[in-house]
């Protein structure tokens, strides 16, 4: 009989909790490392005092038939949204979106922020206490009391490290590139790396807005009749009216993303000045002059996949080290989804638990 696993899993993204969950209930041990305070990932939500704010993955789409059965399965969590998404033309006029864009597939969103389907699916190990918050995996290593096995090097926000030890395997469910830097010493890794090394991820500068004085009786046309908007622009690439999405606050909110070109051309710019450049185009493609009450900007190195590993996850069961995020597959929370599936799967067909 196989017995139960300990298996660390690194990042507390989309893929990480749907990975942790399979192999949850298929009877294994589970320990998350998260380096952020929040769960999620990049399905992020930013709170705000005028409303919160989903400043990573806008909504997702289900196509996979397990991922629909999990977004079936978690209704008060996935609601549908009637985004009814627009197309805004470039500076000369032109519509030159990819005809592969399809702006009326079906638009899911977590309710009511996007990081609340990770949270949903990670509850069992938040109760366990089994997820570490705020601690960053910095070193992968034979575990010093038994070598067959792995233990972790970590660093919390109060710069405090720790070794956890004692992992059948470590699951890295993080960006290709910050798992490539945490591999590069060890060496039962270096075969997984090597397969990485075409992966290619794009930054993203992303703005948010809040305009509670749209709120007032004689400003409520402020704005545009659309709730969300694929744009041409050089500068961003899209735009969507936060209030409009289920379960959220009414106040005004709009969250911005700058074109991917234009985010690597600025990304080390000063942030006030990529702030100031994109609330200007903001207004210019919305009709929206007035004041924002509250505006941020957050950026992201590794927001979306531009080549994709071409597998759905890496798993070498000798080692017991695997790798899983949406770059496997693709850049959408769903590729997140299979990928961190399909780990799990893997890892369980390795060490059936009850099974001879
Ligand atoms: C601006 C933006 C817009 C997007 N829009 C959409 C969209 O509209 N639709 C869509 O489907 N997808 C969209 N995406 C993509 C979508 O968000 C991702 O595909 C998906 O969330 C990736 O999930 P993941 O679990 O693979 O990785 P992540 O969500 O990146 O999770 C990785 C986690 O690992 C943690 N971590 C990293 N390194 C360490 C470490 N050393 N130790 C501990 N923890 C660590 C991170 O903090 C993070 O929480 C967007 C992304 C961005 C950034």
């Amino acid at each position: 009989m196989t017995a139960s696993r300990h298996i660390a899993i690194v990042g507390a993204g989309i893929a990480a909790a749907t990975c942790a969950r399979t192999l949850l209930q298929d009877g294994h041990r589970i320990t998350v490392f998260e380096r952020s305070h929040t769960l999620g990932g990049r399905m992020a939500t930013r709170n705000s005092p005028f409303g919160t704010f989903d400043h990573g993955a806008q909504y997702f789409t289900v196509h996979d038939p397990r991922f629909m059965q999990a977004v079936q399965a978690t209704p008060t969590v996935c609601k549908p949204w009637s985004a009814n998404v627009t197309q805004l033309l470039d500076e000369q006029g032109h519509n030159t979106a990819p005809s592969s864009i399809a702006t009326h597939e079906p638009h899911w969103v977590a309710s009511p922020g996007m990081s609340t389907l990770a949270k949903h699916w990670l509850q069992p190990l938040l109760e366990a206490r089994c997820i570490e918050m705020q601690t960053c995996v910095i070193a992968i290593e034979r575990d010093s009391l038994n070598r067959a096995q792995w233990q972790l090097r970590t660093e919390g926000q109060d710069d405090s490290c720790h070794v956890y030890g004692g992992f059948d395997a470590v699951l890295l469910a993080i960006p290709a590139p910050q798992a490539q830097v945490l591999l590069k010493d060890v060496a039962q890794a270096q075969a997984l790396v090597a397969q990485t090394a075409a992966v290619k991820m794009s930054p993203c500068w992303t703005l948010m807005l809040a305009f509670p004085q749209a709120m007032q009786p004689d400003l409520s046309a402020l704005g545009p009749q659309w709730n969300a908007a694929r744009s041409m622009h050089q500068r961003i690439a899209w735009l969507s009216r936060e209030s409009s999405k289920p379960g959220r606050s009414q106040i005004e909110r709009w969250t911005v993303q700058a074109s991917t070109t234009w985010s690597r051309d600025h990304l080390h710019d000063d942030a006030q000045r990529v702030q100031a450049k994109l609330v200007k185009t903001f207004a210019e493609l919305t009709g929206i002059h007035a004041e924002p009450s509250y505006v941020d900007t957050k950026r992201w190195l590794y927001a979306r996949t531009e080549m994709p590993l071409g597998q759905s996850h890496l798993w070498d069961h000798t080692s017991g080290l695997g790798l899983c995020g949406d770059w496997c597959l693709g850049s959408l929370v769903e590729d997140a989804y299979v990928s961190g599936l399909e780990l799990a799967l893997s890892v369980a067909k390795t060490w059936e638990v009850g099974a001879g």
